[in-house]
């Protein structure tokens, strides 16, 4: 009777568990599902005018009549337009392979060179919110990295340091050195994130509360990748203040000690 007692104890404990395991199991598959249907979304809706972008912008480079400067101006477009096309590829390779990132083409990189890059393509954006951007950034500095992927990170902050930063606020670049890294400052005087959320936002998909209620789009994932691609990287990326005076990121990478150079991407429009 005892070990028929038990028997029966222990298949519920084991139909519980089968039940807890397949709840799990089928919120495993929505949010994969979820995850699927946004990246399908996104890609979608990007698709079109990326299209547009790339197609206008090498017309105006190929006319010649035009003014030197819209030239410039174009070929920025064309570059950060080419830097989105890549970030979906890779998010639909994400999507068809289930790995957030490809492998890393490291070289010695002046992120100097990169930093102004994305400053340029991200010159409309800041205008059009009255931001300034200020950098305090040695002439050259030199790190072992992939320039594409961290492109991609130091646009994601400078965007997210514009979108989210009050009309006539500031952005600062800053960096500090020690023996072997670097740390470059990403500061705004925007809206700040509450402590409940510091964590979060690096979350997939995850959006505060201000900034859903905020006109300025976004999928909530460019936080989360690019603290994978710097740690990818060695090193680290972290909100380290935030407040209702505006919000501070740091990015810390090892220093390149040698290597090969790569051609520092262009550096017009700035
Ligand atoms: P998104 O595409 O939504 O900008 P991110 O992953 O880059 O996605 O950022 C996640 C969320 O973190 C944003 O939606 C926003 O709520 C918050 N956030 C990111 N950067 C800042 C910032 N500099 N100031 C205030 N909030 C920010």
């Amino acid at each position: 009777l005892i070990l028929a007692a038990a028997a029966g104890v222990t298949g519920a404990r084991m139909r519980r568990k089968r039940v807890q395991l397949a709840e799990q199991t089928a919120l495993t598959e929505q949010a994969v599902r979820d995850r699927d249907d946004l990246i399908e979304a996104v890609t979608h809706e990007l698709r079109t005018p990326l299209t547009s972008i790339l197609g206008n912008a090498e017309l105006v480079l190929e006319a010649s009549e035009q003014p030197q400067t819209v030239a410039r101006r174009a070929g920025v477009i064309v570059r950060s337009a080419e830097q989105m096309e890549a970030i979906l590829t890779d998010l639909l390779h994400a999507r068809s392979t289930g790995t957030a990132l490809l492998g890393l083409h490291t070289a010695a990189t002046d992120l100097r060179g990169l930093i102004e890059n994305c400053l340029a393509a991200s010159r409309a954006a800041a205008d059009a919110r009255e931001v300034t951007l200020h950098l305090t950034v040695s002439d050259t500095l030199w790190a072992e990295v992939d320039p594409n992927r961290m492109r991609q990170v130091l646009d994601n902050l400078l965007t997210n340091a514009i979108k989210y930063n009050r009309v006539g606020g500031t952005v600062l670049v800053s960096e500090t050195l020690t023996a072997n890294t670097m740390t470059l400052a990403i500061t705004d005087s925007g809206c700040g994130i509450a402590p409940a959320d510091r964590t979060l936002v690096f979350e997939p998909y995850y959006r505060t509360d201000s900034a859903h209620r905020s006109a300025q789009g976004g999928t909530g994932l460019g936080l989360g990748i690019s603290r994978d691609i710097t740690r990818r990287h060695g090193g680290d990326l972290r909100l380290v203040t935030s407040s209702a005076a505006g919000s501070r990121f740091e990015l810390t990478l090892p220093l390149a000690i040698s290597g090969r150079a790569v051609a520092v991407p262009d550096r017009e429009g700035t």
